[in-house]
């Protein structure tokens, strides 16, 4: 199952870790109770977390490539 955060599109605050398949893409604002459906269903964004080792072969290739 996966975990959506979702803007409201009316107060705009970030409703986090929300089931949208379980509720076929409604949510109710924490904030405002506004309630809305989410049409395009995105998985989370995964953010790369690189170590500096990492950070300098990626360094080194960009510099190689140039
Ligand atoms: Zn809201």
């Amino acid at each position: 199952m996966k975990a959506y955060d979702i803007k409201c599109p009316v107060c705009g605050t970030v409703n986090h870790s929300l089931f949208l398949q379980e509720t076929d893409g409604w949510m109710e604002c924490e904030n405002c109770g506004t309630e809305s459906r989410v049409l395009t269903l995105r998985p989370l964004r995964v953010i790369p977390h690189y170590t500096t080792e990492q950070l300098s072969v990626i360094g080194r290739r960009i510099v190689a490539n140039l």
